[in-house]
């Protein structure tokens, strides 16, 4: 068992905090304890690692502004508390994050917008841009179209979806108890903490059911299974405590504190098995020699200029086989351009993507990442 904890190697990392650590006992927004996950998030930048958060706690601000003392049960009043209070919420980190030098996005995504291959390539992209440009993305779920969050806590899981599609080496979950126990610390005394386990045992599952506190809805369950996600694309993921003073600064230096779920499969074969779950294959685009060579061999994106001819009608996001002129499939990925701007495109160099079509989505085909060799 290694000494050091997985964050202090991890160079792309997801941090989820829930509603209770950012706000005020469920009342309004705790401005102090955003401005604290500012500093640390800016320490870890500093350290030169990439941070994506995950926050929730539009809901609580919203009901601040508003004015409402109790919750209320209607879900369409919880996400109009929503809506306005994710503008605080905006706000609030944008302030915090601007007192350390750093600039910020938001992001507001649904579950769905990840499983349509479209959304999921665009989302990639722009999040792929953001952390190129040392913005720190901060993502919520988009409660005006959704509800997953509002009902199930499930911010756990969006937070999981985005390890998958940023491909981060870890997920840190950090919540408001210190990490997975062997029991309900609650009733059994004899509960243990759990410091680490392998992320998709079955086992954790069944003790991890049901606890959670009013506020942080999601409990434990939703913890696991979101590591047993994150794992898919090769992240660890840690459960660990939001209260723990600097909590993200002692895990990014190698501290362990808290539940370190580890992704037991190989990054790669995590990979392509994520992958595969996109795998409907919609066309095929026949490369050259010289593509065929740079995929197969070195460890190249497909770029339009090696294609030779389209076959098939597909959309952008759509799956598509890469075959050599003798027709041997070599590699299958997502593609960035639909069947007939490919065709448009197919022979060019990528710099003449955007006079041909009148915008350029990426200067690659099928980029390294989104491919899989046959
Ligand atoms: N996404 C919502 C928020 O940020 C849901 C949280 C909740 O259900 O309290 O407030």
């Amino acid at each position: 068992m290694s000494a050091t904890g997985v964050v202090a190697a991890a160079r792309r990392v997801v941090v989820k905090v829930g509603s209770g650590l950012v706000t005020a006992d469920g009342r309004g927004l705790d401005l102090e304890a955003i401005a604290r996950w500012a500093r640390q998030v800016a320490v870890l930048h500093g350290l030169g690692k990439q941070v994506l958060l995950v926050s929730s706690g539009a809901i609580a601000a919203g009901m601040q502004r508003l004015g409402w003392r109790t919750r209320p049960h209607q879900i369409h009043e919880l996400q109009a508390a929503a809506a306005v209070g994710q503008m605080g919420l905006a706000q609030a980190y944008e302030t915090s994050f601007g007192a350390q030098g750093l600039r910020t996005a938001q992001i507001l995504l649904t579950h769905a917008d990840l499983a349509d291959r479209e959304r999921y390539l665009n989302a990639r992209s722009t999040l792929a841009a953001l952390l190129q440009l040392n913005v720190v993305p901060v993502i919520n779920e988009n409660d005006t179209v959704v509800t997953d969050e509002i009902k199930f806590g499930d911010n756990d899981t969006l937070a999981a979806l985005v390890t998958n599609l940023v491909e981060a080496d870890v997920l840190v979950i950090l919540t408001d108890q210190r990490g997975l126990f062997s029991a309900d610390p609650r009733r059994d005394p004899a509960a243990t903490l759990i410091e680490r386990a392998q992320a998709g045992d079955p086992h954790l599952e069944t003790i991890a059911g049901g606890a959670g506190s009013a506020i942080a809805r999601g409990g434990m369950i939703t913890k696991v299974r979101a590591a047993k996600r994150a794992a898919r694309s090769g992240a660890h993921t840690v459960i660990a405590s939001g209260r723990e003073p600097d909590v993200l600064v002692r895990l990014a230096r190698g501290e362990r504190i808290g539940t370190e779920l580890i992704a037991s499969v190989p990054v790669l074969a995590a990979r392509k098995q994520w992958l595969a779950d996109h795998l409907q294959l919609k066309g095929r685009v026949v490369i050259d020699a010289g593509a065929a060579r740079a995929l197969r061999a070195e460890g190249k994106s497909l770029l339009p200029i090696g294609v030779l001819e389209v076959q098939g009608e597909f959309a952008r996001g759509d799956v598509v086989a890469c075959v050599d002129p003798e027709g041997h499939e070599v590699a299958r990925g997502l593609v960035n351009y639909s069947s007939a701007e490919t065709r448009l495109i197919a022979r060019r160099p990528s710099s003449e993507i955007e006079t041909v079509l009148g915008f350029i989505e990426e200067p690659e085909l099928i980029h390294r990442d989104n491919m899989v060799l046959s």
